[in-house]
C-alpha cells in the first residue's frame, strides 16, 4: 500500500483545502478552480490538468506564473465547466491564455471551454504542450520544431501525439513572465509554444503509481526498469532488463537533447515523479550535466526536483530545454509561486572527494598485531548479523560503519600497538559514519595515545589503556551500564583488569555484559527510539567490544 487514504475523493477534497489553507494568496472557487486573489492586471494563465503530480499545477499559482487552475481528480482531467469559470474569473480583457498538457482529455475539455468563452467575446488563446519523446511516434526527425502543425506536438499517423510532462512548467514560467512585464495575448501565447516547441522530455521508473484505493499501476521485477513513462503511472514504451543509471541517463539526454534540435545553449531540468529520493534526483541531474557537456552543449541552466510528479511513482524525468537570452530572461523573472525554483546558472560539476580520506595513518609496517587482526577479521566476517542487529533495534546501519572502517586495511595490522589502535581510531572517526564512528573512534583513538611503543600486547598495561578508552566514551556519550550501549561491554571488562584478573576473566565479563543488553530496553543510542521493539535484540556494538577482548586474551 502506497497511501494513506483508501479512496481517491478524500485526499482530492482535503489536499485541496490544505493547499488553501497554507497559502494565504490563493482561494478555492466553488465552480471548481482555485485562484490567484489580487491578481495584478494583464493577460491571465490559466492551467489545470488532472490531479497526483503537485505542485503541478497549485504550486504554481502566483505573480509571474499561473492565475487559475483547474484540478481534476486524480489522474483524471478537469471538465470544460471548470476551464470555462476559471478563465472568465481571471479575464480582465486583456485576455487569456490556456496552458494545455497534450492528453485527449485535457484538449477536449480546454477545448469546449476555449470555444465557449469566445462565444461571450472571452478571447482565449491554448498553447498546448508536448515534450515527450517517449509517444513521438511522427516522424522523429528532432527538428525542435514539431511537425508543423503549429502546437508541435503531432504524433503523426493521426495519434494523440506527444504527451505534455516537464516542459510544462517552463512554459508557464515563461508566459507568465512575459504578461507579467505586459505583453499581449498573442505575444504571450507565441512565447509559450516556442518554449513548447525547444523543449522535450523523457522519463524512466522503477514501477509504477499506487494512488488511494488502487492497485500499483504496472509493476516491475528488481531488476527491471521501465523506459517512457508517463504521469500518469502508464506504462512506459520498454521495459528492460536495467541498466546502470549512467547508461540510462545517456542514452536519455541523448535522445531530448537530439530531439529538442540539438540545442548549443540548454537549460536541463531533472524532475522526480513523487518517489525517488532527493540525493539521487541531485545525483541524476549531475550525471545529465556530464552528457550533455560531451555532447558539446552549453549548460546554462540547471533545475532539479520534485515539479512534476506521478502519484508516488519511483522515477524521474529528463527535460532539455534550448534556450537563448531573452527566453533565460523570462525563464530567471521572479515569481511568487511558491514551487518554482529560480533556475541555477551552472558552473561545471566538480569531482567530490574526500580529502581527509588521504593522510590517514596506515598500519602496513612494524611488527605484526595478530590479536587486533584477528579482531578486525571476525568483525567484518559479522557485518552483516551486526547490521541485522542494528537493524531490528535501530537503523541499520552498523556493519556498515564497522566494514567502512576496517576494510581498508590489510592485514595483518602492521606497527606499534599504540600507532595500529591509533590508525584504528583515525579510520573510524573519519571513514564511518553515525555514534559508532564517534563512539569506536575516539575508543581506539584514546588507548592508541596511552599504549606508547610497545611492540607487543604483552608489553602493554591494558588496565591503564582500556580505563583510558572507557573513561573517553563514557564522558562522551554519557552512557552507563544498562544503558544498552558499548560500555555494557567494556566496563565489566575494565573493572575485571583493574582487579588483577586475566585478560580471559575480563573477555568473559566483556561477553556477559553485552549479551545482558538483549534482556533489557536500550536506554541511549537510537534503540532508544524503539522502546520494546530492542527487547531481546542485544547491542551490536556491545558484541563488537566483547569480541574486542576475546580477541585480546588470543
Ligand atoms: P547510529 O546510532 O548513529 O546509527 P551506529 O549504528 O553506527 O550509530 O552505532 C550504534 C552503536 O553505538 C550502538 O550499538 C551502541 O553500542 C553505540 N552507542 C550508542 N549510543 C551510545 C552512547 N551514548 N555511548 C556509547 N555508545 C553508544
Ligand atoms: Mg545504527
Amino acid at each position: 500500500m502506497g497511501a494513506f487514504f483508501d479512496d481517491a475523493t478524500t485526499p482530492y477534497r482535503l489536499g485541496l483545502a490544505g493547499m488553501v489553507a497554507g497559502r494565504s494568496d490563493i482561494a478555492w472557487r466553488d465552480r471548481g478552480f482555485l485562484e490567484l486573489t489580487d491578481r495584478k492586471k494583464g493577460v491571465a494563465l490559466v492551467s489545470g490538468g488532472g490531479s497526483g503530480h503537485e505542485p503541478l499545477h497549485a504550486g504554481f499559482l502566483g505573480e509571474g506564473m499561473l492565475g487559475a487552475v483547474c484540478p481534476g481528480h486524480i489522474f483524471t482531467s478537469p471538465n470544460a465547466r471548470q476551464v470555462l469559470e476559471a478563465t472568465r474569473a481571471v479575464d480582465d480583457g486583456s485576455g487569456v491564455v490556456h496552458v494545455v498538457k497534450n492528453y485527449t482529455g485535457d484538449v477536449m475539455n480546454f477545448g469546449v471551454a476555449a470555444a465557449l468563452a469566445a462565444e461571450e467575446g472571452i478571447r482565449v488563446e491554448t498553447v498546448l504542450v508536448g515534450d515527450d519523446v517517449a509517444t513521438d511516434l511522427g516522424d522523429g526527425n528532432g527538428d525542435g520544431g514539431g511537425n508543423g502543425d503549429g502546437d508541435g506536438v503531432a504524433g503523426g499517423s493521426g495519434g494523440p501525439g506527444r504527451r505534455g510532462t516537464g516542459a510544462t512548467i517552463l512554459v508557464e514560467k515563461a508566459c507568465g513572465a512575459a504578461a507579467a512585464r505586459g505583453a499581449e495575448l498573442g505575444v504571450v501565447a507565441d512565447v509559450g509554444r516556442n518554449v513548447a516547441r525547444r523543449a522535450r522530455s523523457i522519463a524512466m521508473s522503477l514501477g509504477g503509481a499506487r494512488t488511494p484505493g488502487s492497485a500499483e499501476s504496472f509493476s516491475l521485477a528488481d531488476d527491471e526498469a521501465e523506459f517512457g513513462v508517463g504521469i500518469h503511472g502508464e506504462r512506459g514504451v520498454d521495459r528492460r532488463k536495467r541498466m546502470s543509471v549512467e547508461d540510462a541517463v545517456a542514452e536519455m539526454i541523448d535522445e531530448v537533447h537530439g530531439a529538442a534540435g540539438s540545442p548549443d545553449r540548454v537549460l536541463v531540468l531533472a524532475n522526480g515523479l513523487g518517489g525517488i529520493a532527493g540525493l539521487e534526483l541531485e545525483a541524476i541531474l549531475a550525471l545529465a550535466c556530464g552528457e550533455l557537456e560531451s555532447r558539446g552543449a552549453r549548460i546554462e541552466r540547471t533545475m532539479c526536483g520534485n515539479y512534476i510528479t506521478a502519484w508516488d511513482m519511483a522515477g524521474f524525468s529528463l527535460t532539455v530545454l534550448g534556450v537563448d537570452d531573452d527566453l533565460l530572461d523570462l525563464l530567471d523573472a521572479p515569481t511568487s509561486a511558491p514551487a518554482w525554483d529560480a533556475p541555477a546558472p551552472y558552473s561545471g560539476v566538480p569531482e567530490i572527494s574526500d580529502g581527509a580520506l588521504d593522510d590517514l595513518p596506515a598500519a602496513d609496517s612494524g611488527p605484526a598485531q595478530p590479536e587486533l587482526s584477528a579482531w578486525v577479521e571476525r568483525v567484518l566476517a559479522a557485518s552483516d548479523e551486526l547490521t541485522e542487529l542494528d537493524r531490528k533495534a535501530g537503523d541499520g546501519d552498523f556493519g556498515v560503519n564497522m566494514r567502512e572502517a576496517l576494510a581498508p586495511f590489510d592485514l595483518p595490522l602492521r606497527g606499534t600497538v599504540g600507532a595500529v589502535l591509533h590508525a584504528l581510531g583515525e579510520s573510524y572517526l573519519v571513514r564511518a559514519g553515525g555514534t559508532s564512528g564517534a563512539v569506536f573512534g575516539l575508543f581506539f583513538a584514546t588507548m592508541g595515545a596511552t599504549a606508547g611503543d610497545a611492540e607487543s600486547l604483552s608489553d602493554v598495561d591494558l588496565a591503564a589503556v582500556a580505563r583510558a578508552g572507557l573513561d573517553a566514551v563514557v564522558e562522551l556519550g554519557g552512557a552507563q551500564v544498562g544503558d544498552g550501549t558499548v560500555v555494557d561491554a567494556i566496563e565489566p571488562a575494565v573493572l575485571a583488569l583493574e582487579d588483577g584478573g586475566t585478560l580471559a576473566d575480563a573477555a568473559h565479563h566483556a561477553a556477559t555484559g553485552a549479551e545482558a543488553t538483549a534482556d533489557r530496553v536500550a536506554g541511549k543510542g537510537r534503540a532508544s527510539y524503539v522502546g520494546d521493539a530492542a527487547k531481546g535484540v542485544a547491542d551490536p556494538g556491545a558484541l563488537v567490544m566483547a569480541r574486542f577482548f576475546e580477541a585480546l586474551a588470543g
